[in-house]
Parts: structure tokens; sequence; C-alpha cells
């Protein structure tokens, strides 16, 4: 099995900056101490400071970035900032960014900004909710057309697909590995069906609700090769035990 890698999405948190270099080290130490790589999604004020100077298993991500490579639009950050303040990788598409008006479109720009930058996109796809009709595997296929319309396929395993349904973000029960199976099929059938077999080397992380109790289960028999962490990625103890029993 590949080696896993998990993302640890800090959101807007923690509240200040000594805080998010306590938990940094800890994730420092969870890092060496399980081997695994974790890539740091910090708020975009924290990045360069945390960056500077780290090598090793722990990686960073931007949270957003633009398409734009500058210009007026105030509160964003370029993915050139982004890379020259240490993030190798950035989320594109994530749910929250999406409920603020995030477009299909706007990702398309967004994957293809990442790539000209030379970063890593993790394109976050997932339905809002689930229905016996299936209907969540067209809305996953059109956020997935979009995100990779402009990607040529010699570069699509650069792109990282997070599977992260939004009904199950934020609590404590993630969907089941079984359904996760089923749906890295179909992700994986996109792609392929989009770019060729080069698709079939995508990877796959699963997001929403990921904890110490679920996370080895959907890592074993989800068909992934990693997750997207929220809010456990920011309670230190929760994390290391996260970490441990993968
Ligand atoms: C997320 O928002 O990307 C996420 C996975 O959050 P949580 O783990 O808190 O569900």
């Amino acid at each position: 099995m590949t080696k896993p890698l998990v993302v640890a999405n800090w959101k807007m948190n923690p509240a200040t900056w000594r805080e998010a270099k306590k938990l940094f080290e800890e994730t420092k130490k969870t890092a060496a101490k399980t081997g695994i790589s974790i890539i740091v999604a910090p708020p975009a004020l924290y990045l360069r400071e945390l960056a500077k100077g780290q090598r090793g298993r722990v990686a960073f991500a931007a949270q957003n970035a633009h398409f734009e490579t500058g210009g007026a639009h105030t509160g964003e950050i370029s993915m050139m900032q982004a890379k020259d303040a240490g993030a190798g990788y950035v989320l594109v598409g994530h749910s929250e960014v999406r409920a603020a008006g995030e477009t299909n479109d706007d990702t398309r720009r967004e994957v293809a900004a990442a790539l000209t930058a030379k970063m890593r996109p993790i394109l976050c796809v997932g339905e809002t909710s689930r229905t016996s009709s299936g209907a969540h595997f067209n809305f996953v296929g059109d956020q997935l057309k979009a995100g990779f319309a402009d990607v040529p396929a010699a570069k699509v395993s650069q792109v990282i697909v997070a599977y992260e349904p939004v009904w199950a973000i934020g609590g404590e029960q993630t969907m089941s590995p079984r359904n996760m199976h089923e749906m890295a099929i179909f992700i994986r059938k996109t792609i392929v069906g989009m770019l060729g077999q080069k698709g079939l080397a995508i990877r796959i992380l699963y997001g929403g609700s990921a904890n110490e109790e679920n996370s080895g289960m959907m890592l074993r028999d989800g068909d992934v090769s990693g997750l997207l962490v929220g809010h456990v990625s920011v309670d230190a103890p929760r994390f290391m035990a996260l970490l441990c029993a993968l």
C-alpha cells in the first residue's frame, strides 16, 4: 500500500500565532513518531513563519488561492504568493469556499493556475446531500469534469482529489468505507474517461469527520490513500491518536 498522506486543514484556527506554533510543534512530533507524511494547511497569515526552514515529512498547503496572478482582489492571495510563502500544495474548491460562492468554473481556473505555479492542487469535491437516486454521482462528476477540464494528461497525477461529502464534515460520523470505495471507482473512471489511463494514478483522499476511531478502517477498505482532516487536526492529542491508528 502507498504510504498514506494526511492533510491537516486548520481552517480559521488556532486563534493566535503562539498557539499555532505550539500546534505545529506537536504536529511535527506526530509526523516523526508515525512516519506519515502530513501536509499542514494553516491560515495564510501563519504560513511563511511555519514553513521557514522546514523540510522532511511536513509540507504546506494554502487553504485557498486565487487563479489570477495579481490585481484588484481584496482579501485574496495568489498561487505564487502562497508558493513563495512555502506552500507546495493548495486546496481548491473546499466546500466551505464553495458555499461562499466559488463555482465549478473557478475551480477549473484554480487547478490550472496551481499547476502553472508548479504547485499541486488538492481538488475538493463532494455532494451536499445524498438520496437513493444516485444524483450525487452526477454532482461529483460535474465537479470533477470542471476541475480537470484544463489539466493536460501529462499532469494528471499532479492533482490530488479529496472526496469530502459535505454532509459528513464537522461531526464524528464518516460515510462507510464501502460507499467511499464505490465513489473512488467513480472518481477514477471519470478521470480516465477524460484524460486516459494516466488517470488511474490519481491520488484520492477521504475527508469528513475522519477521527481516531474511523480512519484506519477508511484507509483499509475505502480505496483511498490518505485523509483530509479538519477539526481533529487542531486537537494535537486526537490528531496523534488518529495517525497512530492508521
Ligand atoms: C474539512 O473541512 O475539510 C474536514 C474534513 O473537516 P472535518 O474533519 O472537521 O469534518
